[in-house]
């Protein structure tokens, strides 16, 4: 199932792709509404299936015309992991390491597909990071290796922009990582049961101004998807809902000589085949 979130005029709507074509839809307010991915999520693992069918019976939807929205936007934790391809490690000249580098971002930073990414006015280094993004159905401590995939709900698209000059700052991240308008996420929220296991295999592409920055393939990461939500989870419990964006690879602005980096009226796309193309203009911070 590929669901997509979207604001229709002061209201919150939710649609499903139906029989791999258009969009069907409910609105907030709608008697048949099944709620937001966030609260669905919440309801456990027949909750997807049983909102599609709901939305089957809404209206058809132009899904180009709407304004999205992130798919999820009420995340208890948003963990983000770094270096987690090898030869993005090394064009940072970091040694592939042996634990993951975690770091987390707050909602307050996301936008959807389509929302401007925001330049930040202090900054002159703001770079792309292209990532797939894990989302936790069932919650769970201490959750073992060969269980993990089966605490997936689906998977999504990120571009975890990253203000560099903040960033390398102090060897914290949290502030280059987390400016206003920074994470864009989307377009689609694809059901692990539409994506091979443990969403392997999948080309990641990511694209400044049409021309290809970053080219990976998913089974390229260091630390899988499982073994993250098995790392993770030793120290804190997952709840639904909770996203997991497990790293970007080679090719980002900062490694370049020269360096690369988005500037106001630029467009950033990142593509991984089978869930979407997550595109965003880029423009300056507002005054
Ligand atoms: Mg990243």
């Amino acid at each position: 199932m590929r669901f997509m979130m979207y604001r229709d005029e002061q209201t919150t709507g939710l649609a499903v792709q139906v029989d791999g074509g258009a969009f069907r839809s409910l609105s907030a307010g709608d008697a048949k509404f099944p709620g937001t991915l966030d609260e669905i999520v919440r309801r456990g693992p027949t909750a997807f299936r049983d909102a599609s069918l709901a939305l089957a019976t809404g209206k058809l939807i132009d899904s180009s015309q709407l304004e999205f929205l992130p798919p999820f936007s009420r995340a208890s934790k948003i963990i983000c992991v770094g270096l987690n391809y090898a030869d993005h490690s090394a064009e940072s000249g970091m040694k592939t390491p042996d634990y993951p580098t975690v770091f987390a971002r707050f909602n307050s930073s996301l936008v959807a597909h389509g929302q401007p990414l925001i330049c930040p006015k202090v900054s002159t280094a703001f770079d792309y990071e292209g990532e797939m993004v894990a989302v936790i159905g069932q919650g769970g401590r201490n959750i073992p290796e060969e269980d993990a995939l089966d605490h997936v709900a689906g998977y999504s698209v990120f571009n975890d922009g990253s203000v560099r000059d903040y960033q390398l700052r102090t060897p914290q991240w949290t502030i280059g990582k987390n400016f206003d308008g920074t994470g864009a996420f989307g377009p689609y929220f694809v059901t692990e049961d539409e994506l091979p296991r443990g969403a392997k295999g999948l080309r990641l592409e990511t694209r400044l101004n049409g021309h290809t920055m970053q080219n990976a393939s998913t089974s390229d990461l260091i630390f899988d998807v499982a073994r993250l939500v098995s790392l993770v989870s030793v120290s804190m419990t997952l709840e639904p809902g909770d996203l997991i964006v497990t790293g970007t690879p080679a090719g980002v602005g900062n490694a370049r000589k020269p360096p690369v980096f988005m500037k106001p009226g630029d467009v950033c796309e990142i593509e991984i085949e089978k869930i979407g193309v997550l595109k965003n203009p880029v423009i300056a911070q507002p005054q």
